[in-house]
């Protein structure tokens, strides 16, 4: 079987307890639970049954012991995941508003996110995988930057495909260089995984028609679109499918788009139909919504297996 690798950042989210405004006053607060964009997908894709890796950093504390007793223990391959003695592991504290916007406080740039590098380990675990994920979000330091686009030739040298997931606030796309470097894996990626308006994040045109048709032709080989609760759609050359997404109780939407994405592309990678991926994706992406915590909600093959079933025995007249 193909082996993913993630390239990324790698924190624990803190939730408030209670929804409200902010931070600016004591709380109660649940975690640290496991996180990241990239964790989360390493995490969904090795629960899924795929070999997965993780290239990334965490400090030598229990922040960082949170992420690597938990990937190794789904069959994360964590071999690329450095130690750094000298920084802290990043957080993220999360606190729902009552229209179930977030407002966070982000501890990444500084913290050993910030700190990955293009060491003998990440060689060793790039030379044993076949794809490459990345998201937008892991390319917030010009450092990794250089690191991504490296592992980027290295995968694509050895004859290996590349997903990009811009996974961005529209803010953060002023952050110097961010949005040429995103561009620059958009340009590079076989699998082009948007939400919502980051489908005409690159494009000329903001009609979504016409987008697809655009990044069809400058060699994505297939489109997957996100909408949420609305499901997804998938477009390639010769093919345009429709996913709608399945009514579940939704919990924490966080971790969603991460773990939609992790079973879409395990499935594309094992040579599935493309509205086969699409229906264990968005199944994925149900379950996902259904537990508190970013990457509690991941689920394996059967798990994803037995929710299609039931949902098909309840559509049956
Ligand atoms: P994230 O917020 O994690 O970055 P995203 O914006 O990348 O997520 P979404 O479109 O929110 O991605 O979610 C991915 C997929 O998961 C959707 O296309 C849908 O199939 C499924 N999904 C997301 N939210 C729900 C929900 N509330 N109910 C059912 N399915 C959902
Ligand atoms: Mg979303």
């Amino acid at each position: 079987m193909k082996r993913i690798v993630a390239i990324g950042e790698i924190l624990v989210e803190i939730m408030a307890a209670e929804p409200g405004e902010g931070f600016r006053e004591p709380l109660a607060l649940t975690g640290p639970f496991p996180s990241g964009a990239p964790a989360i997908f390493a995490d969904q894709a090795a629960r899924f049954g795929q070999p997965a890796a993780m290239i990334g950093c965490v400090g030598d504390d229990d922040f960082g012991r949170v992420n690597l007793d938990r990937l190794s223990r789904d069959g994360v391959d964590i071999s690329g995941i450095r130690i750094d003695p000298e920084a802290a592991t990043g957080s993220a504290f999360v606190r729902y508003r009552a229209d179930g916007s977030r407002a966070f406080v982000f501890n990444i740039t500084h913290s050993a996110s910030g700190r990955i590098v293009f060491d003998s380990a990440a060689r060793a675990v790039l030379e044993q995988s076949h794809h490459l994920h990345v998201m937008g979000t892991a390319l917030f330091a010009p450092a990794i930057v250089e690191v991504v686009l490296e592992a980027a030739s290295l995968i694509k040298g050895r004859g290996g495909t590349i997903s990009f997931d811009p996974n961005l606030r529209l803010e953060m796309l002023n952050l110097s260089g961010l949005r040429a470097a995103c561009e620059a894996l958009f340009r590079r990626c076989d699998l082009f995984l948007p939400s919502g308006t980051e489908l005409t994040l690159f494009t000329d045109t903001e009609d979504e028609d016409a987008a697809i048709a655009e990044i069809l032709a400058h060699g994505v080989s297939a489109v997957v679109h996100k909408k949420g609760v609305m499901g997804a759609s998938y477009y390639d050359a010769t093919t345009r499918l429709t996913q709608p997404g399945f009514a579940v109780d939704e919990v924490d939407p966080t971790g969603a788009g991460d773990s939609f994405g992790a079973t879409f592309v395990s499935c594309w990678l094992r040579g599935m139909p493309p509205g086969t991926c699409l229906a264990y994706a968005a199944a994925s992406g149900a379950l996902a919504v259904t537990k508190l915590g970013p990457m509690e909600g991941a689920s394996t093959e059967a798990e994803i297996k037995d929710f299609l079933a039931d949902r098909n025995k309840r559509a049956a007249p």
